[in-house]
């Protein structure tokens, strides 16, 4: 590999980590033909250690093509057929429909009944991809900006489609106040969301999700709640799926459309957001 500086991602998304190891943190999720530039020219079992965006980090080199050597005639590999291309990480998604059918009751409940009493609450982000939160985390560790979540890629319940973030949404704007009488607003949210079955956050007052396991469960597919549908399924599957052909060893929760797993037990020990 003398003489080779750059190289191409040739995968749908690939994950930069921090060593060597699929079991590595997430440091950034490159996008496909993303241009990277070699750190040390060096393929150590399969790993290259490379920059993307200012971060430094290691990722599979099957799925990055040397720039240097003129323009290649080598094919990428084959994509699984199910693949659906993440959106733009940037980008918020409210789609209700993405979310467990009873997260989905509970939410729209809360939501209808805090409006009637006043509170304008609405729905600011339901299901997240695990790239979305990949580029979520970043944001003040290999991103500028303060640090918004403590939870990496599929460390959120936001990615298995059971959470999601209400905003107070006054005069056509987002408002996170506290201010005044604003206070007792986020208090009332939490108590409505705890009475449709929904578990509030300590750390983050818009959030509402399933009362279930710790997202370590649900990493491994357990805990998840019954009467899943097809909208669901979609969301969270092809994320999923999509992660799998990022290169890294992602978890692929065993999900089946209209499987009636019991319910779990409650863990007081709240997943990171
Ligand atoms: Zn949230």
């Amino acid at each position: 590999m003398a003489d080779t500086t750059t190289y191409r991602v040739t995968a749908t998304a690939l994950n930069l980590r921090a060593s060597p190891s699929s079991g590595a943190a997430i440091l950034a999720v490159m996008p496909s033909d993303s241009i990277v530039a070699a750190v040390a020219d060096c393929d150590t079992a399969g790993w290259l250690n490379v920059a993307y965006n200012g971060a430094q980090g290691f990722a599979s080199s099957q799925w990055l093509e040397p720039q240097s050597a003129g323009p290649s005639t080598a094919a990428s590999p084959p994509a699984p057929d199910d693949i659906v291309p993440a959106p733009p990480n940037g980008e918020r998604d409210q789609d209700l429909s993405k979310l467990h059918p009873l997260v989905r009751q509970a939410i729209t409940a809360t939501v209808a009944e805090l409006n009637q009493a006043g509170a304008p609450f609405q729905v600011f982000e339901a299901f997240r991809t695990p790239e979305r939160q990949a580029y979520l985390y970043a944001q003040g560790r290999t991103r500028p900006g303060g640090i918004v979540t403590n939870a990496q890629a599929w460390q959120s319940y936001h990615q298995y489609g059971l959470a999601a973030d209400l905003v107070l949404f006054r005069d056509g704007a987002w408002s996170w106040s506290t201010a005044g009488a604003d206070a007792a607003l986020w208090t009332q949210l939490h108590t409505v969301g705890e009475s449709h079955g929904l578990r509030p956050l300590s750390f983050e007052a818009p959030h509402l999700e399933f009362a279930g396991p710790d997202w370590r469960d649900l990493e491994q597919g357990n805990g998840f709640p019954p009467g899943g549908d097809d909208t669901w399924y979609d969301a969270v599957s092809g994320a999923a799926a999509r992660w799998t052909a990022a290169g890294g060893a992602p978890p692929t929760p065993p999900l089946t459309p209209g499987e009636r797993p019991p319910l779990p037990a409650v863990d007081p020990l709240a997943a990171p957001d």
